[in-house]
């Protein structure tokens, strides 16, 4: 959104003309660089037009649709003129809001401007402000109007009183950003006050970020606490009390209607009767058409048409504020921001009010004023279907970068392919149940060939894998019996089978929550393919051509899927950089940009799109310009990519000759002759539990030697660093069910779990050291938190060197740990007294350091290596490790950051660990520095105070 600071105004103008004020305007927005000397034109052109006259000595300057073209990025440049300019509609003029835009940004300019232009006053002090934070003070639009819309709404919620209601519209109003969680903390504290009417209050000012009113209604009709009727609950997030207003108008509302009604009631339904709709009001829907929106113009003819029908007119938007205004004022209406797609309510009383809605309504369609073009009801439509799934979510502005979470770098110019949640329609009662049962056995069938088909086109073992157990999913007898039984109790085929499924998911989730929660995805995964063949709904087909993938989220399951021959990119609604499924991406070496928000979800099928995962940015339907600066960057990134493919067998160190090894993440010991073939240097972590996940059991010694043999053989002396079993937290496996625990990741995973089972231990060490004999093989444990996990592993070690004969097992063989929990840095030098090497695992440290889950779907944006205190950390292992002559790798995502590598090159790390096609990249970007000016970088990094300071002191090095 566009916003107005100081650097934005330019005081003390002078112009003889408004030509020249307009001119002097377009050369402010040249100096800003926001646009070329060719939209000065485009100024005049719109003047040409119709004025920009807005009201109260303001006139907003912008350039027609065509000059578009020259924008170079969006921008406002306020120029003040004291003295005044006569504007060419005979208007006086004091200041000039110049909107560079690319699209309709100039409509949030507007509405921040809308309360100015009723203001007393205003001009003069326009006029006379000496200093640009008074005009933008008096520009800016004071947020205090409580939020109120579909968003902040929590409708039919199964509460039993008013404290769970409160705490339910509490947490709506956190899942819009209008509050923190102290706010919560305050709702929790007070009690809910006793309104009168079924209607209670509470509210807090604590951790408020916007004031916002929810609104919440329980499921049952007749609930009470204390004697009085719970009818509603209002949640006020308050900034002084500029609520009043609206809180009186909505009692007001409810006083002359009937609080129990609201009840049961819909969000658009709750909306309208706060609106204070009521049965004698007559109301008409109808959708804006205009390209822009309600800009000036047509907001203008819509006011003409309102007051031309001598009653009072209201509008609203439909998902919008529950707060109707007069459609006879002028910058009311441009103050509701309408924009194409989106429905206007229109309402009136008494007699004749519906002819003068119908009035109204057929001017909206017509255009007001302006050549429309109809709504597309399919392409068009699915955004708007989504968006009311996701209420009030602003559809991204066309050619505008819009920020998510970099999750796989790389650059991807597609058009884009949205997976929508599919519905589907079926009876729930049957009359024929062998019918019905036939129907099942054949889905099942059919689901099975598609399945098939699938895992025999898998571009990899980790996606048949995944596949053949879905296979296997499908095959359980158990499943199809619970499914049988439901149609026998007079089911529909459907209505059985998705009810055995989710009994099952359920289960599966309350075993072992988030452990096993990926399984249960799987299970509703195999249940909607059955459901799709049962009732003719196909699952969406992909287009036959490049496209970046936008989903709700992704799981490692869906990202093993991939047809990588043809996903350019990856843009998902939710999920965090170090997740198990932006790890799968950068693997298959897919740009990913993730957690970017419910507002991707409005993108159009097909509609073109950048997407840079490097920077965590997508642009949807990109200018010509910007296309091509994008397809100039794609094809410097690709020969980027081409030269260090060709020196990937180079030793890998800094350009002044410092050495610095560089080795393959894996997941499969069968990928590591690939990463060989791209240079690896060794492999710094075999992430064992893959190998565990990919059995229905745990895998036997012959299998697991058979596993790592493949792993050293490939490596050809190369060093194997295999991580023993880390299961827990987000990777679950299914045979190990943790008891149910509220915070796994605080709880049984890494080697704290393998610790409650020895043997599985003891089993994975014997065969790790008996799959090598002349071939390096470093060991090493996960999670460990102090030297007491280390030593009760040692002391097993210990033993099976002493049982297995030298000549069975490794003997170039050492045995580490990660650093991936605070307190193992912070204790590391009792530990590298003992230990062999240190490994950093940084997606976990950083978790664990900034609090911030990694697959948190908002939180993970932050959760940044490169924070300063993580930085510490590291600094503190490398330092004790070389006090006792060990060494440091790290194997988190940092280690493949372009801008994190010299930091932790500088730091004094030994070794980098990275998914196995970063490796040339990673190679390449070393021989960019010396050593000398990795320290600086460190020392710099070191130094800042965040995260943020921390990349921008060292992009601004
Ligand atoms: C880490 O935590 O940084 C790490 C490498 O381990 P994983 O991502 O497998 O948890
Ligand atoms: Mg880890």
């Amino acid at each position: 959104m566009l916003t107005l600071g100081p650097d934005d105004i330019l005081l003390g103008r002078h112009a003889d003309s408004w030509q020249i004020a307009l001119d002097s305007a377009a050369e402010a927005l040249v100096d800003a660089g926001f646009v070329e000397a060719g939209y000065r034109d485009g100024l005049h052109a719109r003047e040409a037009q119709s004025s920009t006259f807005l009201g109260n000595t303001i006139a907003i300057p912008h350039g027609t649709p065509e000059s578009r073209q020259h924008v170079k990025q969006t921008g406002v440049r306020v120029l003040q003129f004291p003295q005044g300019i006569e504007w060419h509609d005979g208007q006086q003029v004091h200041v000039l809001v110049t909107i560079a835009a690319q699209n309709d940004e100039h409509l949030d300019i507007l509405r921040q401007l809308t309360h100015v232009l009723d203001r007393e006053g205003v001009a003069e002090q326009l006029a006379g402000a000496t200093s640009a934070d008074d005009v933008a003070r008096l520009l800016s639009k004071p947020t205090l109007e409580p939020r109120l819309d579909a968003e902040t709404l929590c409708v039919n919620f199964p509460a039993r009183d008013p404290q769970e209601l409160a705490l339910a519209a509490a947490a709506r109003l956190r899942q819009c950003g209008c509050v923190d969680n102290s706010f919560i903390t305050g709702v929790a504290a007070a009690q809910p006050t006793w309104l009168g009417k079924g209607l209670w209050l509470t509210s807090s000012d604590q951790g408020v970020n916007q004031p916002a009113l929810g609104v919440a209604t329980p499921a049952e009709q007749s609930l009470e606490s204390a004697g009085h009727p719970i009818h509603a609950l209002f949640c006020l997030a308050a900034h002084g009390d500029a609520h009043r207003p609206l809180l009186e108008q909505l009692m007001a509302v409810i006083e002359n209607g009937e609080s129990q009604s609201l009840v049961g009631k819909t969000s658009a339904q709750l909306l309208a009767s706060l609106a204070g709709e009521t049965a004698n009001t007559h109301t008409h829907r109808v959708r804006v058409l205009n390209t822009h929106g309600l800009h000036a113009r047509p907001a203008k003819q819509l006011v003409q048409v309102a007051r031309a029908q001598h009653m009072p007119i209201n509008v609203r938007l439909e998902e919008g504020s529950a707060t109707p205004v007069s459609a006879a004022s002028l910058t009311k209406v441009i103050g509701l921001g309408a924009r194409r797609g989106q429905w206007l309510v229109l309402s009136a009383e008494g007699e004749q009010a519906s002819e003068a809605l119908e009035a109204v309504a057929a001017a909206v369609e017509d255009g007001l004023g302006e050549k429309v073009s109809p709504f597309d009801g399919g392409r068009e439509d699915n955004a708007i279907v989504d968006t009311q799934a996701a209420p009030s979510v602003a559809p991204l502005a066309s050619d505008t970068p819009h920020v998510g979470v970099a999750a796989s770098p790389g650059l991807a110019i597609a058009p884009v392919f949205v997976i929508r949640p599919l519905t589907f329609d079926y009876p729930q009662h049957a009359d024929d149940p062998e019918h019905e049962l036939v129907r099942l056995r054949e889905a099942l069938k059919v689901a099975g060939t598609q399945l098939q088909t699938l895992v025999h086109n898998a571009p990899g073992a980790e996606v048949a894998d995944i596949l053949s157990m879905h296979e296997e999913i499908l095959d359980d007898p158990e499943l199809y019996q619970a499914a049988a039984e439901g149609i026998r109790d007079g089911l529909s085929a459907q209505a059985a089978w998705w009810e055995a499924i989710e009994t099952a998911a359920h289960a599966q989730e309350m075993l072992a929550d988030r452990l096993l929660a990926q399984r249960a995805a799987d299970l509703r995964d195999v249940g909607r393919r059955v459901l799709g063949v049962l009732c003719d709904v196909s699952l969406p087909e992909p287009p036959d051509h490049p496209y970046i993938l936008v989903m709700d989220d992704i799981g490692p399951s869906d990202v093993a899927r991939l047809d990588t021959s043809r996903v350019r990119g990856l843009l998902t609604v939710r999920g965090g950089a170090t997740a198990h499924s932006a790890i799968l991406a950068r693997a298959l070496g897919i740009p990913a940009v993730v957690g970017a928000g419910q507002a991707v979800m409005t993108l159009n099928n097909g509609s073109m799109m950048i997407l840079d995962g490097e920077r965590g940015r997508v642009t949807p339907q990109p200018s010509e310009e910007r296309l091509l600066r994008a397809e100039k960057q794609l094809q410097e990134h690709q020969q980027r990519e081409a030269d260090a493919w060709e020196t990937r067998f180079e030793i890998a160190q800094t350009r002044d000759g410092h050495r610095v090894e560089v080795a393959a993440n894996l997941g499969n010991t069968a990928h590591a002759a690939d990463a060989v073939e791209r240079g690896a240097e060794g492999v710094g972590l075999l992430r064992t539990e893959f190998l565990f996940m990919a059995h229905a059991s745990a895998p036997d010694l012959a299998t697991q030697i058979g596993e790592y043999r493949q792993a050293i053989d490939a490596l050809e002396g190369r060093p194997l660093v295999a991580r023993t079993l880390d299961v827990g937290g987000d990777k679950p496996l299914p045979y190990w069910p943790v008891p149910h625990e509220d915070n796994p990741f605080l709880g049984l995973r890494g080697i704290r779990l393998a610790l409650t089972q020895p043997d599985v231990l003891e089993t994975q060490l014997r065969a790790l050291l008996m799959a090598s004999t002349n071939q390096p093989l470093r060991i090493m444990l996960p999670m460990v938190k102090d030297i007491a996990e280390f030593r009760a592993v040692k002391a097993i070690y210990d033993r099976l060197l002493t049982e297995i004969a030298p000549s069975q097992r490794a003997t170039d063989v050492q045995l580490g740990v990660m650093i991936e929990i605070p307190s193992s840095a912070l204790l590391a030098p009792s530990l590298a007294a003992e230990v062999d090497f240190f490994s950093v695992g940084t997606n976990d440290l950083t978790q664990y350091t900034l609090a911030i889950d990694r697959g948190h779907p908002e939180l993970s944006a932050s959760a940044d290596g490169l924070h300063p205190a993580v930085l510490r950390l590291i600094q503190m292992t490398v330092a004790a490790a070389h006090t006792q002559g060990k060494w440091v790798g790290v194997c988190g995502e940092l280690a493949s950051d372009a801008v994190a590598i010299p930091v932790l090159v500088g730091l004094g790390v030994d070794e980098l660990s990275v998914s196995a096609r970063q490796i040339p990249l990673v190679k390449a970007r070393l021989r960019e520095f010396d050593f000398a000016d990795a320290q600086v970088s460190a020392q710099l990094a070191l130094s800042q105070a965040t995260s943020d300071e921390v990349r921008d002191a060292l992009e601004a090095r």
